[in-house]
């Protein structure tokens, strides 16, 4: 870089006290450290979904437990429920482990990144972003923006993921032992405002006197990355069985995919077959089309069919329940579900 590591930080550091995002889990430049158990929140929901997307997730949680006691006394359903729609289900579980744990030393998150890693489901990243910005630790904070930020700032072309070390030691030497949570804050921001994935802004950029990638004129080359493998595809069928404006739910397994999440039946997804397995009642089905949803390893084609008979005696209480149709939204089922209950919905005439 044309200026020294330093000087970068304090350039964005001057951003940032000008233009840093107002969002719920934070606190504003130079204040005092925001709670721990809402950089946590936080952090937990952005690793996958936007901002914008996560906030009334955020304000839900917060406003229903405010704090890390009150969420690790709450009933597992309910914050299945209330995760519905955010994806990536075991994280919900994870959210209920480590509140509980924290809860079990005494309500306290620790205040460092190693000791915050022992944590239940806190992986690198997050125990880095609440050490840093709960705790003022000198914590390096890498996720997909940061990386990109900083594979351009040093025009790293060693291609990802093999170039992860290279853009981290990079990162570490930008991060300051002052104000790093507000640093990895700012990082944050120019990724997700100024420094896109196309189209990176680069003539408002803090940054851009400083910058590798600008000076070459090939800001979007990087960061480079390997051609992804493709995703497999799966096959599944998931049953509609209706009986006087109700429809039977089942809870799904504990481990595996949307583990412990009410769903509606459904087969063993596989790549496979034609992804018609054992229905849960004998008699007639008709088919009432099909969903396609991608997962993060693959991408599943989920074939749907409606009970057409009337014999539903060998439902039993221990496999499901009946629920009331107008109050499906309230069932939390994961996005999977709720789109093929809407498919059912539309196919029967509700
Ligand atoms: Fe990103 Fe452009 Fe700023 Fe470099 S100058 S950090 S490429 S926005």
């Amino acid at each position: 870089m044309a200026a020294s590591a330093h000087s970068a930080s304090q350039l964005l550091l001057a951003w940032y006290d000008a233009y840093a995002r107002v969002l719920p889990w934070r606190s504003p430049p130079g204040a005092p450290p925001p709670d721990p158990y809402r950089v946590w929140l936080s952090e937990v929901m952005l690793q996958q979904t936007t901002v914008a997307a996560a906030i009334p997730y955020f304000e839900r949680f917060t406003a229903r437990w405010p704090t890390v006691g009150a969420l690790a006394g709450a009933n597992d359903g309910d914050v299945m429920a209330a995760w519905a729609g955010l994806g990536y289900y075991a994280r919900a579980r994870n959210l209920l482990a480590c509140a509980r744990a924290v809860t079990a030393r005494g309500g306290q998150f620790p205040g460092t990144e190693r000791e915050l890693r022992e944590l239940p489901g806190l992986g690198a990243y997050t125990a880095a972003a609440v050490a840093a910005i709960a705790f003022g630790e000198a914590a390096t904070v890498v996720d997909a923006n940061v990386e990109r930020v900083v594979a351009r700032l040093f025009a790293i072309d060693e291609p990802l993921p093999g170039g992860r070390a290279a853009i981290r030691r990079s990162a570490e030497s930008l991060t300051p032992p002052d104000r790093p949570g507000d640093f990895a804050q700012a990082m944050m921001d120019l990724g997700a405002t100024i420094c896109a994935t196309r189209n990176p802004r680069c003539l408002l950029c803090p940054l851009s006197d400083t910058c590798a990638a600008f000076a070459e004129g090939r800001a979007a080359d990087y960061p480079v990355k390997t051609a992804k493998p493709v995703r497999p595809q799966i096959v599944g069928t998931a049953w509609w069985i209706e009986r006087e404006g109700q429809v039977w739910l089942v809870r799904r397994p504990a481990k595996g995919m949307l583990g412990g999440m009410r769903a509606l039946p459904s087969d063993e997804w596989s790549a496979r077959g034609n992804g018609e397995g054992a229905a849960p009642l004998n008699g007639q089905w008709r088919d009432c089309g099909s969903l396609v949803h991608v997962f993060t390893h693959f991408s599943l084609t989920l074939s749907l069919r409606v009970y057409s008979g009337s014999d539903l005696a060998s439902l039993s209480p221990a496999d499901g329940e009946w629920w009331p149709l107008d109050r499906l939204d309230e069932a939390g089922l994961p996005t999977l579900f709720a789109r093929a209950a809407q498919l059912a919905l539309a196919g029967t005439g509700e």
